[in-house]
């Protein structure tokens, strides 16, 4: 069952009780880092999560407040004895960034592999050694610096029904490789069909991270029927809507607007402004929009 963590809940610096944007994804004993900024491996400690589960990391765009944690979480890595390669999936311009990340380190006893990721169209990234039906897509968002979305898509395998499987009087064995799918011949000569003994298709699992971006309507196509949706509002008032499209952020007002498109079951908030003391001063006017809206806090929980 994949556990997902907010590891920080802020934009642009670490506060005292605020750590920065972050995403931790964890799936059968491994997991996925999205973003990391200064602080981040001091959050992993204070929620009580352990670095050498991670087995990739996914950077949204090279500005510092999603970056900088980098040199000294890897370092942290390196000391928990990890040999084995890590993996980090960059846009093309963020590339350079890392590189140099890499070099304050001083070197390290894995090896690090940057992958690029075109800025310019989605791209569908797969992470088989997680589990075969895990998929990360991404979105080209539209910010200051090329920036990428996030969706994190775990297929569901359909239902395994044993009342079906009994009546067809199917041996015990078979069951987990109907269950996977597989069509099976049985020892008396007969052929079961998989569809014979699960349910209907499922929905996959679909977690979507976007933040530090206009609120453009692809967001709303790409988040559509997200389990979880976790979204920047750097601002609360509407007054501060000039200054965010200028600074090509949005508001939490438009976050949930942007869920109520995406008919997202759950929205997040995130990458507030270290201006905004107490978030949730907005949340009855925020619910007003959008009712299943959460203003996150740092280590913000959640078994999916
Ligand atoms: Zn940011
Ligand atoms: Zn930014």
């Amino acid at each position: 069952m994949p556990e997902i963590t907010l590891l920080g809940t802020g934009g642009m610096l670490p506060l005292k009780n605020r750590f920065l944007t972050s995403l931790y994804y964890e799936q059968n004993g491994q997991a996925i880092l999205i973003d990391c900024g200064e602080g981040t491996q001091v959050a992993f400690a204070q929620h009580g999560l352990k670095l050498s589960r991670i087995s990739a990391i996914c950077l949204t765009h090279l500005h510092a407040d999603h970056v900088t944690g980098l040199p000294g979480l890897l370092l942290s890595l390196g000391n928990t004895g990890r040999q084995e390669m890590l993996p980090i999936y960059c846009g093309t311009t963020t590339v350079m960034t890392i590189k140099h990340l890499l070099y304050v380190t001083g070197g390290l006893p894995f090896d690090v592999k940057i992958i690029p990721i075109s800025e310019k169209k989605p791209q569908e990234l797969h992470f088989t050694d997680i589990d075969p039906l895990l998929t990360v897509r991404t979105l080209p968002l539209s910010h200051q610096a090329p920036c990428l979305g996030y969706q994190i898509e775990l297929g569901k395998k359909p239902e395994f029904l044993p009342d079906k499987a009994k009546a067809l009087e199917v041996p015990v064995q078979f069951y987990r490789t109907l269950h996977s799918g597989e069509d099976v011949w049985l020892p008396d000569g007969r052929f079961i069909k998989a569809s014979e003994v699960t349910g209907p298709p499922r929905q996959p699992l679909k977690v979507t991270y976007t933040t530090d971006t206009l609120p453009i309507l692809a967001i709303a196509d790409f988040a559509k029927d997200s389990d979880l949706f976790i979204c920047e509002g750097m601002w609360g008032t509407e007054d501060r809507k000039d200054s965010m499209n200028e600074k090509k952020h949005m508001l939490m007002q438009d976050a949930c607007r942007l869920a109520v498109k995406a008919k997202a079951k759950r929205l997040w908030l995130t990458h507030y402004s270290p201006a905004e003391k107490d978030p949730h001063v907005y949340e009855e006017e925020l619910q007003m929009i959008y009712p299943g809206v959460n203003i996150s806090k740092d280590g913000e929980h959640i078994s999916l």
